[in-house]
């Protein structure tokens, strides 16, 4: 099968250029001047569209036990949201369970994706626990099984987060097997005395949710990974930063030329204390962590995105209903399951209020979403790029096109959606993943089972793409 898309912008890192690109099998074959190649089965035309390189979104939650519920988007319902908002591939968290071993939970989650992927993806390991499940010499191995990356959380004490101790080994043993350790970067001891202090002065509405995770704690806990991560020599990407007091530790140890990225989320560029402040407790949608900050940091995000500070955005997508899972922390705050969803809207939200806003250009925003994350997350050059032998993970996308962001129009399952009534110039119109269409006129064409585990490169290191036989 080949496919030819035929007289649009291909949009990469560096440029921009009217070009056909030849799809044949899987991957790209090749990429040339208008009216030059011929013979295919199928012509898309893109005459007037931008054709991008898939958005790959480096952090997702999909069919995770989390907060006494399970996140409401499973495998199928969230990769077709990630779908219809252009992204091809996504890298979701393995959860350690408390005693498990590594290959434990590597067999739950594969079992969980099993049959129902709509698009391409790779894990990331979340120790929790190294002294009765999994050890460091069994954590050491999981690079050579393609999962080459470690999350820590340095919040959620009593459940998810881990001491000193675990980040540090965790940090060296990455040091010695090729894997980028990530952190969620909040204090989570001083959050547990200032949630515990809110609720027995009795604030239980969602706004002190925002209010006793301040910024402070995110930029001290941000300083700490930086400060351990140098020492134990190992490259170091700090996930969700929202706020001055986390950007400004990353911009000093990127100038200073440590292995230091750090991502932000979509939903930290718009949402704000305003939205968690809403009255009959609409504020529970905006729970999330690190929480809504006030609105002077959302230019200082866009400041960091714009000049490398921040290196990727993704969408942290961790859907819940409203009605039914957040409402389990009516009378407490601390009983909401944290988490939104945010998958479907990334592209259409950074290409109207960065790219159509003059905030960031438009080859920022393919090398934010796309080709970035490929590169830090050991997808690059099969993904994350379009270029001959890469994988024809593609996006033909309508400039011109308007709509209306809602929950009543989006894949997720989730009951409500962060940017409910925004309204949004520029579709994703047709998706490819390697070579097959997933999307086409505002409808889902393949199957679930199209996607597949990509086992990833380790950091630093390429991917290789097919070798191109055409
Ligand atoms: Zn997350």
């Amino acid at each position: 099968m080949s496919i030819l898309i035929k007289g649009g912008t291909v949009v990469s890192v560096t440029g921009a250029v009217t070009a056909d690109v030849l799809v044949d099998g899987e991957v790209i074959a090749a990429v040339a001047a208008p009216g030059t190649l011929s013979e295919v089965d199928e012509v898309i035309d893109a005459t007037g569209k931008y054709v991008l390189p898939g958005g790959i979104d480096p952090h997702t939650h999909l069919d995770m036990p989390f907060g006494g519920t399970v996140t409401i988007d499973d495998v199928e319902s969230g990769q077709t949201s990630a779908a219809f908002g252009g992204t091809t591939c996504h890298v979701d968290f393995i959860i350690q369970p408390q005693g498990a071993t590594f290959a434990a939970a590597v067999d739950e989650w594969k079992a969980k994706a099993n049959g129902k992927q709509v698009i391409d993806m790779g894990y990331h390991m979340a120790v929790t626990d190294l002294k009765d499940g999994g050890t460091l010499e069994e954590l050491a191995t999981l690079p050579d099984e393609g999962i080459t990356s470690y999350k820590l959380f340095m919040a959620y004490k009593g459940a998810l987060m881990v001491d000193d101790e675990t980040l540090f080994r965790t940090m060296e043993t990455a040091s010695q097997t090729g894997a980028l350790v990530m952190v969620h970067a909040e204090n989570g001891d001083v959050i547990d005395v200032l949630v515990k202090q809110a609720l027995e002065a009795g604030n239980t509405d969602p706004l002190y949710h925002a209010l006793t995770r301040p910024p402070e704690a995110e930029g001290e806990a941000t300083n700490r990974a930086i400060q351990l991560a140098h020492l134990a020599d190992a490259p170091l990407y700090v996930v969700h930063v929202t706020c001055r007091e986390a950007v400004e530790p990353i911009a000093r140890a990127r100038d200073a030329g440590w292995d230091v990225w750090g991502e932000t989320c979509t939903q930290y560029f718009f949402n704000s204390l305003d939205d968690i402040a809403k009255p009959n407790f609409e504020g529970a949608k905006y729970v999330y962590s690190p929480p809504v900050r006030d609105q002077s940091n959302w230019d200082v995000l866009w400041n960091a995105v714009r000049t490398d500070v921040l290196s990727a955005i993704s969408t942290d997508h961790c859907a819940f209903l409203w009605d039914g899972q957040k409402t389990m922390g009516k009378d407490d705050f601390s009983k909401i399951p944290n988490g939104g969803p945010g998958l479907e809207n990334r592209l259409q939200m950074i290409h109207e209020f960065g790219v159509r806003a003059r905030r960031i250009s438009l080859n920022r925003m393919v090398e934010l979403l796309s080709t970035n994350p490929a590169k830090l997350f050991g997808l690059y050059p099969r993904k994350g790029t379009i270029a001959v032998g890469s994988d024809a993970d593609i996006v033909v996308f309508d400039p011109e096109q308007t709509v209306t962001i809602s929950a009543a129009t989006h894949h997720s399952k989730s009951d409500y959606n962060l940017f409910e009534g925004t309204e949004v110039t520029g579709v994703p119109e047709v998706v490819l993943l390697r070579g097959q269409v997933l999307v086409e006129d505002g409808e889902l064409v393949a199957s679930p089972g199209v996607g597949q585990f990509v086992a990833r490169a380790k950091f630093g290191e390429e991917l290789k793409p097919e070798e191109v036989t055409a």
